[in-house]
C-alpha cells in the first residue's frame, strides 16, 4: 500500500471501529481476509478423529476461506456483544443457558451490523460486503481471534480480557483496504478448569472436542436419546455454561450491559408443561430458546422432573401420556418408570392396551418392570 493508501486505511479503520462502539458493540477489531490455514488444518484433523459427518471437504473450505463468500474480500470487521447476565433464571430445578435467556441475538446482531454497514457505505461508495453472525457459514471464532477480539480458550470460546467469554460474535467481510489489529496472546496458562468441569467430558486437551458428549448439544438433540444422555441432562432445559462459569476470565466482568439480553424469569417446569404448544411458542417467541421448537423443551422438562425425582410435578407428566406426539408419550412413560410410584402401574397397564406406537409400548413395559421392582 502507498503512504496515502495507508493513511486512508488507518482513518477508515478508526472511523469504522468508533462507529461500531457508538452503535452498541462492545468490541470491534479488523483482520485480513486471507484463508484460515491454521483452522483448516485443525478442522481436517478433527474430521478424521471425530468422524464429523457434518463437515464435507467443501464445507471446511467454505468455513475457512473468506474469498469464497466474497471474491473481492480484503479485510474482515469483527464485532462482539456481551450477554453476561447477573441473576439469570437458574435454580436447583431448572437451568437455562445464559445465551438463550434474552432475545434472539441473531436479530439484535443483524440490526446493529446493518447500521454499521449503512455507515460504511457513507465512507466508501464501492463497498462490497457479506455480513454474518453465527450462521455457521464461516468460522466466526477464528475471525474474532485474528481481529484481536480475544484468544481461543481451552473451552473453545473466544475470551476477551475485559468482557470474558459471554460474547456474541459477528463479522462483515469487505473489499476495503483496512489496517489489521493485533491478536491477543492465549492466557489460559496452566488452567484446566473448563476441561475438568465439563459434565460430559466433551472438552479435551488441545482444543479437541467431542460434540456427542457436549451437554449443550444433548439438550438440543431431537428424538429418543440414550439413558446416559438423559441422566447427563440433569436439570438443564437448554444448554450448559459450565465451561464458561468456571473460567477465571468470567469473574469481575461487566454484567447486564444490553437490556435485549436480560434474562426472562417467566419460564419454569410447571409453565413449560402446562402451556399448550401454541401458548408456549408465544411465550418464547423471539428468543433463542425457540430455535428447536416447543416439543424439545417439554421433553427436557419431563427428563428433568424424572432426574430430580420432582414428584410434585407428576401430574404434569401424566398429562403427556395422551399427547399426540409419540415422543412426548414415550418420555412421559419413561419418567413415570423413573419416578416409580405404585399407583401409576394401573395407568400404564391401561395405556398399554390402547397404545399403537411400538417404541412407546416397549417403554411402557420397561416402566412397568421398574415399578414392579421398586414400587
Ligand atoms: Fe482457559 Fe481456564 Fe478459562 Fe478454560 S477455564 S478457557 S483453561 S482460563
Amino acid at each position: 500500500m502507498t503512504f496515502k493508501k495507508i493513511k486512508r486505511a488507518e482513518k477508515l479503520s478508526c472511523l469504522i471501529k468508533d462507529k461500531a462502539k457508538d452503535i452498541g458493540f462492545d468490541l470491534a477489531g479488523i483482520c485480513s481476509a486471507k484463508p484460515f490455514n491454521r483452522a483448516y488444518k485443525v478442522l481436517i484433523e478433527r474430521k478424521k478423529k471425530e468422524d464429523l459427518s457434518i463437515f464435507t471437504n467443501q464445507d471446511i473450505r467454505l468455513l475457512t476461506t473468506p474469498k469464497l463468500h466474497l471474491p473481492e474480500a480484503r479485510s474482515i470487521i469483527a464485532v462482539a456483544l456481551s450477554y453476561a447476565n447477573k441473576n439469570y433464571n437458574n435454580n436447583q430445578e431448572l437451568f437455562i443457558s445464559s445465551y438463550t435467556q434474552g432475545l434472539d441475538y441473531h436479530m439484535i446482531m443483524k440490526k446493529k451490523l446493518n447500521l454499521l454497514i449503512d455507515y460504511i457505505k457513507t465512507l466508501s461508495t464501492d463497498l462490497k460486503y457479506k455480513a454474518y453472525s453465527d450462521t455457521g457459514a464461516i468460522l466466526d471464532r477464528e475471525i474474532a481471534y485474528r481481529a484481536g477480539i480475544g484468544w481461543i480458550g481451552k473451552n473453545n470460546n473466544i475470551i476477551n480480557p475485559e468482557y470474558g467469554s459471554y460474547i456474541f460474535l459477528g463479522e462483515i467481510i469487505t473489499n476495503l483496504e483496512l489496517i489489521f489489529d493485533k491478536k491477543i496472546n492465549n492466557n489460559c496458562g496452566n488452567c484446566t478448569l473448563c476441561i475438568d468441569n465439563c459434565p460430559g467430558k466433551a472438552l479435551q486437551k488441545n482444543n479437541y472436542f467431542i460434540p456427542d458428549n457436549c451437554l449443550s448439544n444433548i439438550t438440543q438433540e431431537k428424538g429418543i436419546i440414550s439413558d446416559k444422555k438423559r441422566k447427563l441432562i440433569g436439570n438443564s432445559l437448554w444448554g450448559c455454561d459450565r465451561c464458561q462459569d468456571v473460567c477465571p476470565y468470567n469473574k469481575n466482568i461487566p454484567l447486564n450491559i444490553h437490556p435485549e439480553f436480560y434474562p426472562d424469569s417467566r419460564l419454569n417446569l410447571k409453565t413449560i408443561l402446562d402451556l399448550n404448544n401454541k401458548e408456549l411458542k408465544e411465550r418464547i417467541n423471539g428468543k433463542a430458546l425457540s430455535w428447536q421448537g416447543t416439543r424439545i423443551l417439554k421433553r427436557n422438562a419431563i427428563i428433568i422432573i424424572a432426574n430430580k425425582k420432582l414428584l410434585k410435578y407428576k401430574d404434569y407428566i401424566s398429562k403427556y401420556l395422551d399427547d399426540n406426539s409419540p415422543i412426548l408419550r414415550y418420555y412421559a412413560v419413561w419418567a413415570l418408570g423413573e419416578l416409580n410410584q405404585k399407583n401409576d402401574k394401573q395407568i400404564l397397564m391401561n395405556m398399554l392396551n390402547k397404545e399403537k406406537d411400538t417404541n412407546v409400548k416397549l417403554e411402557i413395559n420397561k416402566s412397568l418392570k421398574k415399578i414392579k421392582m421398586g414400587g
